[in-house]
């Protein structure tokens, strides 16, 4: 299996190339066709597996052949993570797998200034990842407009409820429009995770690696 027979349009491939990937690994493998057909996913997969590729490749590829919506810059696609440090991370991954396509992404976390980010908002951008409590105050104080987003990831879901975070996330949830597609990556599904699946997947194809 190579990156080119997923199906990925060819400033992806180029990008994943240039990072030194030539084969993908097997959540890879499962994971980009699955989310290229537009339907929602779960998958059960641990860090260091490529998972971040794994979901940010079929992200950036359907944002880029799906149409813009016309007008300004909105967000399209939202990625929650637990902590500040993964949101770096992914972000960082969006960057660099999507340096050839036309998209602009922000990461958002608390702990810092607020202002900043309302002028990275501002500015407008496609793809945002953040943690779940700063989203919600840029929210609530009117300088995030979340309803346009067509594509939403929850990244590493365990941890999340570990950390306390379901009222947050049940929060966004009820922000977010209906009509998206939905991925949801956790590395164990307790009865409470296969709930919050339930919640927000739409007949999820399911993986496991
Ligand atoms: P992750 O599980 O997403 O945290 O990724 C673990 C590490 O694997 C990261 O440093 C990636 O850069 C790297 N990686 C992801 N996909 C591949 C691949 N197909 N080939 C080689 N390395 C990869």
């Amino acid at each position: 299996m190579s990156f080119e027979n997923l199906g990925l349009v060819e400033p992806l491939l180029r990008a994943v190339h240039e990072a030194g990937y030539h084969t993908p690994t097997p959540i890879q493998t499962q994971a980009i066709p699955a989310v290229l057909t537009g339907g929602d996913l779960l998958a059960g997969a641990q860090t260091g597996t490529g998972k971040t590729a794994g979901f940010t490749l079929p992200l950036l590829h359907q944002l880029a052949t799906k149409p813009l919506p016309p007008g300004r810059r909105v967000v399209r696609a939202l990625i929650l993570t637990p902590t500040r440090e993964l949101a770096a991370q992914v972000e960082e991954s969006v960057r660099v797998y999507g340096k050839y396509l036309p998209l602009k992404s922000m990461v958002m976390f608390g702990g810092v200034g607020m202002n900043p980010q309302i002028d990275a908002l501002r500015r407008g951008i496609d793809i945002l990842v953040a943690t779940p409590g700063r989203l919600l105050d840029h929210h609530q104080q009117g300088t995030l407009d979340l309803s346009h987003v067509e594509f939403f990831v929850l990244d590493e879901a365990d941890r999340m409820l570990d950390m306390g975070f379901i009222h947050d996330i049940k929060r966004v949830l009820g922000i977010l429009p209906a009509k998206k597609q939905s991925l949801l990556f956790s590395a164990t599904f307790s009865d409470e995770i296969k709930a919050l699946a339930e919640r927000l997947l739409n007949s999820p194809k399911v993986i496991e690696v």
